[in-house]
Formats: structure tokens, sequence, C-alpha cells
């Protein structure tokens, strides 16, 4: 098998995370102590370190924080994706999570805008968003 560079590797940990979105859900990580959520997944709050923290199933929407489109890109399998649009984006929790904006084809970056409401979607068990219906 060919190496892929888009897929972390899997420890026990962040399993229950990949678990769930090869399922179709979005876990994000939330603190008992202060309340605040965070991603990506860690096993102490970095907000206020305490170590109460639980999965939760995150709604799914975010808004487009900052974007830029990738033309060249040699690992596998992002050089058969290319062009592809890498973007950080806000969850509706609060957390900011770097990802992907696809869309049906190919997206159009002059689509794109700061604030743009967008939606989780999966792609072979990774979570990437597209601007919402
Ligand atoms: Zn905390």
């Amino acid at each position: 098998m060919d190496a892929r560079f888009d897929v972390p590797e899997i420890d026990a940990f962040t399993r229950t995370y990949w678990d769930a979105a090869a399922e179709g859900r979005l876990l994000i990580r939330r603190c008992g102590a202060c309340g605040r959520a965070h991603h990506y997944p860690r096993e102490f709050c970095p907000h206020c370190w305490s170590e109460d923290v639980t999965w939760q199933d995150a709604s799914g929407r975010a808004t487009l924080y900052t974007w830029s489109a990738v033309h060249h890109n040699d690992l596998p399998p992002f050089a058969a994706r290319t062009p592809y649009i890498a973007a950080v984006v806000d969850l509706a929790e609060g957390p900011r999570m770097s990802t992907e904006v696809v869309g049906e084809g190919q997206v159009q970056v002059q689509g794109l805008r700061a604030g743009l409401e967008l939606e989780v979607t999966f792609r072979e068990g990774v979570p990437v968003f597209r601007p919402k219906a």
C-alpha cells in the first residue's frame, strides 16, 4: 500500500475520534472544568490544563476563517487532488480546525469569503467541509 500523508496515525486515544469520523460524526473535546471546547483532540484542556475532558458530538457547522488554493503537493494522495482548498474553519462550538473545503465538482475559490457558512462532510473517513446548502 502506498504511503498516505492525509490520514493521521491512529493511537488508542484518537481511535475514538476516527471511529466516529468513519460513521460520519465529528467529535470535539469539551472541558468539564472551564467549559471550553477544543480541537484537535487532546487528553487535557489546552485552556486550563484540566484533565476533566470528554468527547462530544459537534454540530458539524463552521464558518470559513482562512483558506488557500494548493496547486502543488507531491505527497500522495494530494498530488492527484490538486488544486484543492486548504482551509482553517471556526467550528460553531468555538475551536478552530485545519481542514479542506470541498464541493460539487471543483469548488470555485472565487466563491469563498471569510465567514462563509460551512457544514462537515466526510471523505474516506476524514472530516472536510463544504459550503452550507
Ligand atoms: Zn478547561
